[in-house]
């Protein structure tokens, strides 16, 4: 699918180019950034816009940079966001930057909670949707970027209910141990899940975001989609690449020769080691320099022998951490300089500035060895970089396991940044790499570079968008109508045939306390045998209980099927026996997941296990609502882990999480009993809980599928509960057997 059909919107929090106030009048600095590079021609093509904050807001309103303002609209498609100063501050500097960035980047102890910072980025995202809304026209396409604008997708949404919005995240996702300290991880959350799509680097950050989910807000989701309020989301992971040529195409400039020839000639007869990170306590930089100097320590073979080119960018300088940070690097350049340089060598050669493209591609293409480790890394775009501009494939790629690209760029060396004894040790490593080994290893990394481009990111985004958007409505609806009796009836009795498939707990009787106690009143008895009795029907009874309490209560109820355990056991009707759905399966398992359930036993008064052929379950019915509740989300959130490559699911119920293997549910049995019943033009499915949405999924749209009880569900109708279920059935037996 191709994306140009449709105009594309981008919205990040920055245009691809700022403004600045110079001594006179103003300047625009412009972008040269992957994204922007990316984004220019699709937007040139299908004469898109981009939406951003144009920068200096402590000047809005200066007629010469409201021209400027202006023009970029008129002419580029680039709409400014103005934010007042106050406002962009908190927003940008408070809550991105010193809580959000940290959090993220797995740094709670430099998170700081700006009173003023909250309100001001609920704002700020509302400055942006407004924008958005304003430009948008039907059938666009809406990209919002990162994690300044987590809310936008949401707030778009409430606006734009049909627009298609994409939403991906640069930086990483953290662990949902972490991602829970934050005061506001509901609402940034649902704020995400406006989109059609949400996008992460890697599928780890997707898997924290999804363990976040279910932690948070107690939403369960498949690999690559949750549903919210009758919407899909779909969720994927999509590793950004750079824009190679962008790159490469430097390397044939005279500048850059000559910054290369220059550095040949400095660093002749050494080893160079290379490392270029903005100035950002994520970015590992002190880790590095330590190592660095233990390297030297242990290693007094390499001194003279080696440099060390640290570039380190000035980055967000009004923070008082990265202040912090930049008085360690300076003492610790200072010390390994002072301790080790000799007049002739100077062990840590420091740039703090930024550097133009021709020296950043120069040292590139020089360098022997990319040292790239940062603590936590979204992505890391100087690794691309890097591997695309080593000449001749010559050059070693050295990585922190903690980098995005680390996932996709296996042939790197790749090492843990905190062990900074390893670290050094990988920088030996490097440096005796036989030659042919150097070649093979950059050849592979550099494929994936270029083929994992930034424009190849851009479309497969863009093609998802637009099909994640057009299959938005395909979830269950939020709410099923209220159930019309009448309608019912008349359908029923209009039809030769009629299948019932009919859940127990919940559905027919309502919840007790312990399993056992919810034995059949004698009039659903009555109700039942009447119905299954007439040869024009097959009903079944299909519940998650297991084969001894239906053989129990229901063995004599002529002419009923039953399925136990979900269906993992069916007994048809008129046999007294059970029949596998899957023979010979084998329950080795059981003993490995029951101490798991044992340990929330023994921490949930009131809660136990209930042992089946096919499953576990722990049930915590009678103990304290609210701290049950959680704690199955941490079981579930366990569990999946746990069972992660395995066939087993862990699933909650009604009060119940139960493990079981994952092809066990109700939808397998019911088609099974399709086949064995032969068609019928009457089919009914009544059902409470989650395992009875696969039992509706599995029916044809024109069964007449019934939830009982509140809430969501994809079953077309719903009755409020199973009090309303036995007259339902009552009547349908008075015309069973009026016919
Ligand atoms: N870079 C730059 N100026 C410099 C040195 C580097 O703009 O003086 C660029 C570099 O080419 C790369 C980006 O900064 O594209 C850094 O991206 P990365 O993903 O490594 O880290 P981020 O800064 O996004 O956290």
């Amino acid at each position: 699918m191709s994306a140009s059909n449709h105009r594309l919107i981008v919205i990040s929090n920055r245009l691809p180019v700022r403004l600045r106030a110079a001594p006179r009048g103003w300047r625009a600095e412009k972008s040269s950034g992957g994204l922007a590079t990316a984004m220019n021609p699709i937007l040139r093509r299908g004469g898109g816009e981009w939406i951003g904050w144009p920068g200096e807001s402590a000047k809005i309103g200066d007629p010469a940079r409201q021209q400027i303002i202006d023009q970029w609209k008129s002419a580029d498609g680039l709409v400014s966001v103005e934010i007042p100063p106050e406002t962009a501050d908190h927003f940008y500097e408070g809550y991105s930057n010193q809580t959000l960035w940290p959090l993220f980047h797995h740094f709670p102890s430099q998170l700081t909670f700006d009173p003023k910072g909250w309100a001001a980025y609920v704002a700020a995202n509302k400055l942006f949707r407004d924008a958005a809304v304003s430009q948008y026209r039907e059938g666009d396409l809406l990209w919002v970027h990162d994690y300044q604008l987590m809310l936008l997708p949401k707030l778009l949404r409430e606006s734009l209910p049909d627009a298609a919005v994409g939403f991906f995240l640069h930086i990483p996702f953290p662990s949902s141990e972490v991602f829970r300290v934050l005061p506001e991880r509901e609402e940034l959350l649902e704020g995400v899940l406006g989109a059609d799509l949400v996008a992460f680097q890697t599928y780890t950050h997707l898997q924290h975001f999804r363990s976040s989910l279910r932690r948070v807000l107690g939403f369960e989701s498949r690999l690559n989609e949750v549903e919210i309020g009758g919407r899909t989301v779909k969720l994927d992971a999509l590793p950004i690449g750079i824009a190679p040529q962008a790159f490469t195409a430097f390397l044939g400039k005279t500048e850059t020769q000559r910054h290369i020839e220059s550095l040949r000639q400095r660093y002749q007869g050494r080893k160079l080691l290379l490392a270029v990170d903005r100035m950002d306590y994520t970015k590992g930089i002190p880790e590095r320099l330590r190592a660095y100097r233990r390297l030297l320590e242990r290693a007094p073979d390499l001194r003279a022998k080696v440099v060390l080119l640290q570039v380190a960018v000035p980055s967000r300088e009004g923070i008082s951490s990265y202040a912090t940070l930049r008085r360690q690097v300076n003492e610790l350049v200072g010390e390994i300089n002072g301790q080790f340089a000799t007049p002739d060598w100077t062990p840590v050669v420091y740039i703090r500035r930024g550097i133009s493209r021709a020296e950043l591609v120069a040292l590139y293409a020089v360098a022997d060895v990319a040292w790239v480790t940062p603590l936590r890394d979204g992505m890391n775009l100087v690794a691309k970089e890097y591997v695309a501009c080593t000449k001749d494939r010559d050059g070693v790629l050295i990585l922190s396991e903690f980098a995005g690209a680390a996932e996709e760029m296996g042939e790197a060396l790749i090492v843990n940044p905190y062990d900074e004894n390893r670290a050094g040790a990988a920088i030996q490593t490097a440096l005796a790499l036989p030659e042919a080994e150097r070649h093979r290893r950059m050849a592979a990394l550099e494929e994936g570079v270029v083929r994992n481009n930034v424009f190849a990111w851009s479309e497969q985004f863009l093609a998802m968008l637009e099909s994640a958007a057009a299959n938005r409505g395909d979830a269950p609806s939020d709410r099923p109508a209220a159930l019309d009796v009448a309608r019912l009836l008349a359908a029923y009795q209009s039809a030769s045939r009629h299948l019932l498939f009919l859940d127990y707990d919940g559905s027919l009787v309502g919840f007790h306390n312990r399993p056992e106690d919810a034995s059949p009143p004698p009039e659903l008895l009555a109700v039942l045998k009447s119905l299954a009795a007439c040869p024009n029907n097959s009903v079944m009874l299909l519940s998650g209980r297991k084969r001894t309490d239906l053989d129990r209560w229901f063995g004599d109820v002529r002419g009923l099927w039953m399925g136990a355990e979900h269906g993992a056991l069916l007994r048809r009707a008129d046999s007294p026996d059970w029949e596998p759905l899957r023979p010979g399966y084998s329950r080795d398992w059981v003993d490995r997941v029951r101490p798991v359930l044992q340990h929330f036993v023994d921490r949930t008064r009131g809660s136990f296990i209930e042992e089946k052929e096919y499953s576990l379950v722990w049930h915590y019915r009678m103990s304290e609502s609210k701290f049950g509740d959680w704690l199955a989300q941490e079981l579930v959130a366990m569990l999946e882990d746990m069972l992660a490559e395995t066939e087993l699911r862990a699933i909650r119920g009604r009060k119940i999480v139960e493990v079981r293997p994952g092809w066990l549910h109700k939808g397998s049995v019911a088609r099974r009993m399709v086949e064995l019943c032969g068609p019928a033009d009457f089919q009914l499915a009544l059902g409470d809980d989650r395992t009875d949405e696969d039992l509706f999924a599995a029916l044809d749209a024109s069964a007449w599928t019934v939830h009982v009880g509140a809430g969501r569900s994809r079953a077309r109708f719903a009755v409020p509960g199973p009090a309303e279920v036995l007259p339902i059935l009552e009547r349908l037996s008075d015309l069973s057997r009026a016919s």
